[in-house]
């Protein structure tokens, strides 16, 4: 599809959902890729393992974003270990939801620690490799409930809308650069993040998805492996929308 042998990506959440797909999906086009988990280290080694099976290069290593100082580290530590890094993917997100009347400060606080300080750390770690080596590709994994709400996920979606802010002001800020900053925003994906949603409100979502059905992982990840590619030089500050028709 992309030809992205010779390039490094960094994607945090790797070990699961649609982060496991991007770093499959990436590595499959030749990328070297390292992830991270934040707990899941049986699932991250079966990633890395399922990877290597099909020939690719994926390297897990544990992270909590929400330290970002370590976030830092890491990103800055892969940059400078393999001599480069032309990708960042920033997926790794939590979603803590409830009515905002209810809702108690650290569940606000933990959200936008992942959601928004953990991926922005990232990209600040990424953009200086990225800057001097006058090239570089930022992806942030937002969400379609960033663009339009959701009642019961008010953290969740101020968070996701943060990112979308973020992405357009270093678009802007970066360009002179040639480093690129993007946003996906996916619908209703099938992941252990929506499995867990009790039944009516899966059937509520699912309502309102012209498609009428939910998006796989595999389906997010390919528009990100196209944000990452060398074809899509001249996109940056957009906001790709993956949702099946559910916002247009
Ligand atoms: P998921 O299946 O719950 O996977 C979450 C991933 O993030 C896992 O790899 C997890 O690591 C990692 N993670 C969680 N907390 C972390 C932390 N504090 N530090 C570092 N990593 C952490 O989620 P998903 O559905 O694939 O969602 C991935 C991204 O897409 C998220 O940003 C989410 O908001 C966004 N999104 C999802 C949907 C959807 O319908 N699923 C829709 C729109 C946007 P462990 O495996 O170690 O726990």
């Amino acid at each position: 599809m992309f030809d992205l042998s010779s390039k490094v990506a960094f994607v945090t959440g790797g070990s699961r959902g649609i982060g496991r797909a991007i770093v499959e999906a990436l590595a499959e086009q030749g990328a070297h890729v390292v992830f991270t988990y934040a707990t899941q280290v049986a699932e991250a080694e079966a990633v890395c393992a399922g990877v290597r099976e099909r020939g690719g290069v994926a390297e897990a290593m544990q992270l909590d974003v929400r330290d970002v100082a370590m976030s830092e580290a890491r990103v800055t530590e892969t940059a400078k270990r393999l001599g480069r890094l032309d990708v960042l993917v920033a997926n790794a997100g939590i979603a803590r939801d409830g009515l905002w009347v209810q809702m108690k400060d650290e569940a606000l606080d933990e959200t936008l620690a992942v959601n928004v300080r953990g991926s922005l750390g990232c990209a600040r770690a990424a953009l200086r490799p990225m800057m001097k080596a006058r090239k570089g590709r930022i992806i942030f994994v937002s969400s379609v409930v960033g663009e339009m709400g959701n009642a019961g996920q008010t953290a969740y979606a101020a968070s996701k809308a943060a990112l979308l802010g973020a992405t357009k002001s270093l678009a802007r800020e970066y360009a002179k650069r040639n480093v690129t900053v993007n946003a996906v925003t996916p619908g209703f994906v099938d992941t252990d993040m929506t499995r867990e949603l009790p039944q009516p409100v899966k059937d509520a979502m699912l309502g309102a998805v012209p498609l009428g059905r939910t998006a796989t992982a595999r389906e997010i990840a390919t528009p990100v492996v196209f944000l990452a590619s060398d074809e899509a030089s001249y996109v940056t500050g957009a906001v790709l929308r993956v949702n099946g028709g559910m916002l247009t």
